[in-house]
């Protein structure tokens, strides 16, 4: 395909040791250009009530659909737009889009399902944060409590009171605040407690191993009973097998999200899973 094709003619000209470099270089110039060109995409991924399989929220996950590199991940352009300050209008448009198509949907018959949208550290320090989010939310039609913000530990620690109190804005519009990949950071419960934080999002990390590693298995049942006792909701991210899912069944999780369910999908097809409303659990075989 023409992505391997591109990846192995950077390798001969400029030597194997470059060609990290070089990608990076092609997505740190293309990132400038791919919001004005439309190239950037959503794909939603829905959390499912664990005992039920009723859809509760849809995770909108972006990705850049580069014109000669193909479906760029996540992982490989945030932090270039983090260092590079996109992030900011990159952010701005994830949430807008995000919720059009949550509007799209509720026009459609689908209402009580959220929308959640990730967060960068960057965003919440940018000084027009809120009022830009309360902006999205009028012009769009959205009520607050149909967004959900998933923010991680370590967003959170790095300024404390100062993401202690936009959180607390954004919880008085009435967003869902979640704390994403729960577990791999340092947060106090001193600062969880400060803040009605709404959930916490056990990490995949501690997911793949559950049944068979018993510090995962540990921690898992630690975050649940952590956050039933504090009156918070408990989901899984990363749920892939019906194991791990009977695991997290027994020890009262609330909330399910993994490719045992369905992986990320592109609206259209995300709009046929709303259309049944109920995610049931699906063989691996069928996952590709
Ligand atoms: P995250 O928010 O923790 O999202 C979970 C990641 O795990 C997603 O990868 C998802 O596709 C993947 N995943 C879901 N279910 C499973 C499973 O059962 N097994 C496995 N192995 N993986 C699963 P993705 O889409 O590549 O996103 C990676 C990260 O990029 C996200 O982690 C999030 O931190 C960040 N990200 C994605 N979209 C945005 C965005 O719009 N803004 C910001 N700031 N960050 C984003
Ligand atoms: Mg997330
Ligand atoms: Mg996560
Ligand atoms: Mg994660």
């Amino acid at each position: 395909c023409a992505k391997a094709q591109g990846r192995n003619n950077y390798k001969i000209y400029d030597g194997a040791m470059d060609v990290n470099a070089d990608r990076r270089l092609i997505l740190t110039n293309g990132l400038r250009r791919a919001l004005d060109r439309e190239e950037f995409r959503l794909h939603y991924q829905p959390k499912v009530e664990a005992l039920s399989g009723r859809v509760v929220a849809m995770e909108a996950l972006v990705r850049w659909e580069h014109p000669e590199l193909g479906l760029v991940a996540p992982g490989d352009f945030i932090p270039i737009a983090e260092e590079t300050g996109i992030i900011i209008p990159l952010g701005e448009w994830v949430m807008r889009r995000a919720c059009e198509q949550l509007r799209l949907w509720q026009q459609e018959g689908i209402t009580a399902v959220r929308v959640a949208v990730n967060l960068s550290g960057y965003q919440l320090q940018y000084r027009d944060f809120v009022a830009s989010v309360q902006r999205i939310l009028d012009q769009v039609g959205l009520p607050g409590e149909l967004l959900e913000f998933e923010v991680t530990e370590t967003v959170i620690m790095q300024n404390p009171d100062f993401a202690v109190s936009i959180l607390n804005q954004l919880r008085d519009l009435g967003i869902h605040i979640s704390i994403d990949d729960f577990g791999t950071g340092y947060s106090s419960l001193a600062h969880l407690k400060r803040f009605s934080v709404n959930t916490l999002k056990i990490d995949k990390s501690f997911v793949r191993d559950v049944e068979s590693n018993s510090t995962d298995a540990a921690i898992a049942s630690a975050i649940i009973s952590m956050g039933n006792s504090l009156n918070l909701k408990v989901i899984a991210e990363g749920v892939e097998t019906a194991g791990q899912l009977a695991f997290l069944q027994e020890r009262h999780c609330d909330e399910i999200q993994g490719f045992l369910f369905s992986k990320p999908l592109p609206p259209e097809e995300a709009a046929i899973l709303l259309r049944r409303g109920i995610c049931t659990a699906i063989e691996p075989s069928r996952q590709e």
